[in-house]
């Protein structure tokens, strides 16, 4: 049976454009900068972004990691949304690995962080308090329904952190999603942060990969921690290749996974028993809540496994949905036929 697995577009197979740049990509050992399709890669990526340099990472979870390793020493405090991936789902490694201190203040339905509670987070300087260094940022926010942040949010944000000496990251796994759902460039989403990481092996379809991007003095420094962590990868471009295919040719085409995402919001409305607020959508991500309790989240999940449907459980009575490559309308139209059915009995 085919399986219509909209639990993340991290299972976006490689396209056969990316397996072609595979097979011939020129290689090197990327620890002594001389693989050439990695050079290339974060080339690509730095301009793109509007920044000076960038660095290929394992994944988005390194990319994060070492990010705020280069920012931040042992005891120093980062402010950051009470939904972000970094908090909710990296197992900690800021502060197991960094002895990095996380200040949570309440994410915003929009994914946004409210001006007035950074203000209220950032600490004074005294004895008894933990330096604040850093204010981290995430666009598109996964747990806010995939909400692209907008270049004024950023850029509000950014100038509040620089007026208090604090440096900004932005965890930009889906930022190429925000600038397509808003129609800007993504130096428009970028303009000003210290450093942003993306994701290639999301809604891009790479198999592998997340690329930083920030001044070539911080990149230099990443480049340190990112060999700490154990990602220093020797003939890297042989998954570069695909990431180098993704950034040039599968960014346009995020508007389909969009499209998809809202026909298929609008179908959960009309399905009882079922609620996600449609309007939210504007990106790939769809939540969407259970509400009978005549059957458990296991019992759900169990039956539309059966009918052919893969979603993933992200709390109690909640459920995500994420189109990407590889789905298409009609796949779209059969995973509402298949809710239903399940919602029936
Ligand atoms: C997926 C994701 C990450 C981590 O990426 P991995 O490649 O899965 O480690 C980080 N931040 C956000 C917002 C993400 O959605």
């Amino acid at each position: 049976m085919d399986i219509v697995d909209l639990r993340s577009d991290t299972v976006t197979l490689p396209s056969p454009k990316m397996r072609e740049a595979i097979y011939r990509a020129e290689l090197g050992d990327d620890v002594f900068s001389e693989d050439v399709t990695v050079n290339r890669l974060q080339q690509i990526a730095a301009e793109k972004l509007g920044m000076e340099a960038a660095l290929y990472v394992a994944s988005g979870t390194m990319g994060n990691l070492v990010s705020v390793l280069t920012h931040c020493g042992r005891g120093e405090e980062i402010i950051l949304g009470d939904m972000s991936h970094i908090f909710l789902n990296e197992a900690g490694g800021i502060s197991a690995l960094g002895g990095v201190f996380p200040h949570t203040i309440p994410n915003q339905p929009d994914g946004t962080l409210k001006l007035s509670d950074i203000e209220g987070a950032i600490r004074d300087e005294n004895i008894h308090f933990p330096r604040t260094r850093l204010l981290c940022l995430e666009n598109t926010h996964n747990r806010c329904y995939g909400a692209p942040l907008t270049p004024e949010y950023t850029a509000s944000a950014v100038a509040l952190a620089k007026s208090r000496g604090l440096l900004v990251h932005l965890d930009g796994s889906r930022i190429f999603n925000a600038s397509v759902a808003l129609g800007v460039d993504p130096t428009q989403l970028t303009s000003g942060v210290d450093s942003v990481n993306f994701c290639l092996s999301k809604g891009l379809a790479a198999p592998v990969g997340s690329v930083i991007c920030g001044s070539a003095d911080f990149i230099a420094r990443a480049r340190r921690i990112r060999k700490m962590v154990g990602g220093g990868m020797r003939q890297a471009g042989i998954i570069a290749a695909a990431g180098i295919v993704a950034l040039e040719g599968m960014v346009s085409r995020l508007a389909e996974d969009h499209e998809n995402a809202r026909i298929f919001a609008d179908g959960i409305r009309n399905i009882p028993g079922l609620a996600t607020d449609a309007g939210r959508v504007k990106t790939n991500i769809v939540y969407i809540d259970l509400l009978r309790d005549d059957f458990s989240d296991g019992e759900f999940i169990k039956r539309i496994n059966a009918n052919g449907l893969k979603l993933s459980h992200t709390g109690p009575g909640r459920f995500r949905a994420v189109t990407h490559y590889g789905i298409v309308k009609n796949d779209i139209e059969r995973a509402l036929t298949i809710l239903r059915g399940v919602m029936q009995k």
